[in-house]
C-alpha cells in the first residue's frame, strides 16, 4: 500500500497530454552524447534495463500515432474521443473510432525496433539479465515480436472492460460485434452509425451484459495503480533506462525517463528529434528507431 501511494505521488496518475510550444532548454555543456560505441559499452555492462517506448515504435508498422497535426478520424483528434465524457455521451462514434483502431492494428506485424527489444529480452535473459518493456502503446506488437516482460500502463485495444461489472476480457475478434461491420471509416465526410448502445459490445458474464469499453486509459483518467506500482519497481531498480519513440509530451510516462536519470543512472533517447525531455538523458540517438535501435541493442561482439 505504501509503495502504491508512492507510486501516485511519484508518478502521478492521470494520463494528460501536454503539448510543448517551446523547444527544449539546453543546457550549456550538458548536451547528450550520440557516442554508439560509448552507449554500447555502458549496454554491455547493464544488468536491468527499462525500455519505455511509445508510438514512435510502431511508426513504420504503418499504425496511425493519433498524435500528430494530421492525425484525426473523422473531424477529431483522439483527445476528442478517448475521453470518459466522449463514451459516455457517444459510446457509439467512440466504439467505431476504436473498432478501426483494432483492425489496423490486427493487420499489422512488429517493426525491426520490437524485434531488436525482444531479440535483446531473449539474450540478456539467458545471461541472467533483465529487460523490461514500459509502454505507452496500446497495440499488442512487442507481445506479437516475442517481449515477455511488458508493461502497458495505457491499457491494451485487444481487451475490453465492462463498465458495470469490470470483467476485462482479451478480445480480438474482427469485428468485434455484429453491428460494427463495415464501420469507423475515417473519412471526415461519413456521418456517425449511430448504433443502439444495446448492440454495442456487451458483457458476456451471466446476469450482467454490460456496455463494454476498450480496456485502455482514456485522456482525464487514472493509470491502473497495480501496473504503476510495477513501473515505480522497475525504474527504481533499472541500471540503464531506454526512452523510444516517444514524444515525451503525454504524462506520466513523459517523467519516467528524466526520474530513472535524476538518480545518475544512464538514460538514452532513441527518436526521430529531440524531444523536451532530451536535454536530461545521457545519450539521444536522431533517427527512426526501427533504424537506430537494431544497432545499439545487437549483441556484442566477444
Ligand atoms: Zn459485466
Amino acid at each position: 500500500m505504501l509503495l502504491q501511494r508512492r507510486a501516485i505521488f511519484a508518478l502521478g496518475l492521470r494520463m494528460c497530454s501536454s503539448q510543448a510550444t517551446t523547444g527544449p532548454q539546453t543546457i550549456e555543456g550538458a548536451r547528450p552524447s550520440s557516442d554508439m560505441t560509448e552507449f554500447r559499452q555502458v549496454f554491455s555492462k547493464a544488468k536491468h534495463i527499462a525500455i519505455v517506448t511509445g508510438a514512435g515504435v510502431a511508426a513504420a508498422s504503418g499504425l496511425p500515432t493519433f498524435r500528430g497535426q494530421h492525425e484525426s478520424w473523422r473531424k477529431w483528434k483522439s483527445q476528442d474521443l478517448a475521453t470518459p465524457e466522449a463514451f459516455s455521451r457517444y459510446p457509439s462514434r467512440v466504439w467505431e473510432f476504436y473498432h478501426y483502431r483494432r483492425e489496423l492494428v490486427m493487420d499489422k506485424k512488429p517493426t525491426a525496433a520490437h524485434y531488436a527489444i525482444a531479440e535483446c529480452e531473449a539474450r540478456l535473459r539467458a545471461q541472467g539479465r533483465d529487460v523490461v518493456v514500459i509502454t505507452q502503446c496500446i497495440d499488442d506488437l512487442h507481445l506479437k515480436a516475442g517481449s515477455k516482460h511488458v508493461l502497458k500502463i495505457h491499457g491494451n485495444l485487444m481487451e475490453t472492460r465492462c463498465v458495470s461489472c469490470g470483467h476485462v476480457h482479451s478480445n480480438k475478434h474482427s469485428p468485434i460485434c455484429a453491428a460494427l461491420k463495415g464501420t469507423g471509416s475515417p473519412d471526415p465526410n461519413v456521418a456517425d452509425a449511430q448504433i443502439p448502445v444495446d448492440k454495442l459490445p456487451r458483457c458476456e458474464k451471466k446476469d450482467c451484459h454490460g456496455l463494454l469499453r476498450p480496456n485502455v486509459v482514456f485522456f482525464g483518467e487514472t493509470l491502473d495503480s497495480h501496473v504503476l506500482t510495477k513501473v515505480e519497481k522497475e525504474l527504481e531498480e533499472c541500471d540503464l533506462c531506454l526512452v523510444v519513440g516517444t514524444s515525451s509530451i503525454v504524462y506520466p510516462a513523459a517523467m519516467f525517463g528524466p526520474r530513472v536519470a535524476s538518480r545518475g543512472v544512464p538514460v538514452a533517447e532513441f527518436n526521430l528529434s529531440t524531444s523536451p525531455k532530451t536535454e536530461y538523458f545521457t545519450y539521444h540517438f536522431t533517427g527512426p528507431c526501427e533504424t537506430t535501435l537494431p544497432t545499439a541493442l545487437a549483441p556484442l561482439e566477444s
